[in-house]
């Protein structure tokens, strides 16, 4: 009996595996199928100074509008498009989208566009930053690619020729979500980066925790001696911005700030150039 149980609870595994299996499939499908159907589209997140409010550029965040599902959430659909290649097509779409966007503002506000691994080792991304920019007309330096250490890991000799040739571009490079997974000292000391994006789990805690707040000082000081700007994600409240602040912390992000919205949103519409 146990045996026939146990038979069952394979059969049943089995069952649900196939069927998360084909939503999969059904997703990567539609997922090809989103850029032609024009179901993706960009929201964009202030990045403001700490010690002035002064705004300095945009964070560009991919929303996909399923038909059935209503909006699937990055974290959802990043991961599947990176395992079935749609990353690349999209990565470009976000790419050329952004920056034709920015190009067009009566400011010169930067953008911040983030970068799959998969876009980085199976594409060359040099050749497509160059051509867009061109494109676009919009200046090199308003341009930085936000990159995770799970992109330079896998192989790190041909990740630092290509974030060294996107900087010859003009364009600048943060490293997003420091402070967790991957990150190491090693990466600091080996890539060429133009700012440190702390990562959000650390605001979460600030307030409440003596250690996180002992962290975030460190990296403080670290992008200090490095002098590399350092700037906070995921701030939500009032005192945590008033604690970056008298921590000497650079830039921060976060739904206190400004939340992610479209560019149609009331906020973001003063930017545009008037036609
Ligand atoms: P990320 O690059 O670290 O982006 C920041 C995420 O934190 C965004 O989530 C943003 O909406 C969210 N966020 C911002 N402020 C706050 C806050 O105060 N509190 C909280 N709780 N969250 C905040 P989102 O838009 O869901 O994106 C998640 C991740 O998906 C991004 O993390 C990024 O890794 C990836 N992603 C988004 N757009 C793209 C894209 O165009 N290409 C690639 N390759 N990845 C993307
Ligand atoms: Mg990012
Ligand atoms: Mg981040
Ligand atoms: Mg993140």
């Amino acid at each position: 009996r146990a045996k026939a149980a146990l038979n069952q609870a394979v059969c049943f595994y089995e069952v649900s595996m196939d069927e998360a299996a084909r939503g999969r499939r059904s997703l990567a499908n539609d997922l090809w199928n989103a850029i032609p159907k024009n179901q993706l589209s960009l929201h964009y997140q202030v990045q403001k100074s700490v010690l002035t409010g002064e705004t300095i550029g945009y964070e560009v965040l991919l929303r996909w509008n399923h038909p059935e599902r209503g909006m699937v959430p990055p974290s959802e659909f990043i991961p599947l498009a990176e395992e079935c290649g749609a990353i690349l097509p999209i990565g470009e779409w976000v790419l050329r989208e952004a920056c034709r966007e920015a190009a067009s503002w009566n400011e010169g506000y930067k953008i911040a566009v983030n970068l799959s691994p998969v876009q980085l080792s199976n594409s060359d991304i040099v050749a497509l930053v160059h051509e867009v920019l061109l494109e676009t007309g919009l200046s090199a330096k308003r341009l930085e690619l936000e990159i995770t250490e799970s992109t330079i890991i896998q192989d790190k000799d041909r990740a630092l020729l290509t974030l060294r040739q996107i900087k010859a571009l003009g364009a600048t490079i943060a490293i997003d979500d420091f402070g967790t997974g991957y990150s190491s000292l090693e990466t600091l000391r080996a890539f060429p980066f133009d700012k440190i994006k702390l990562d959000r789990s650390f605001m979460l805690e600030v307030e409440v925790s003596p250690q996180a707040k002992a962290i975030v000082r460190a990296i403080l000081a670290l992008g200090q001696s490095l002098a590399v700007p350092v700037l906070a994600e995921g701030v939500e409240t009032q005192s945590q911005l008033d604690i970056l602040q008298s921590e000497g912390c650079d830039e921060a992000q976060g739904y206190f700030l400004g939340r992610p919205q479209s560019m149609d949103a009331h906020a973001l519409l003063g930017l545009k150039r008037s036609a």
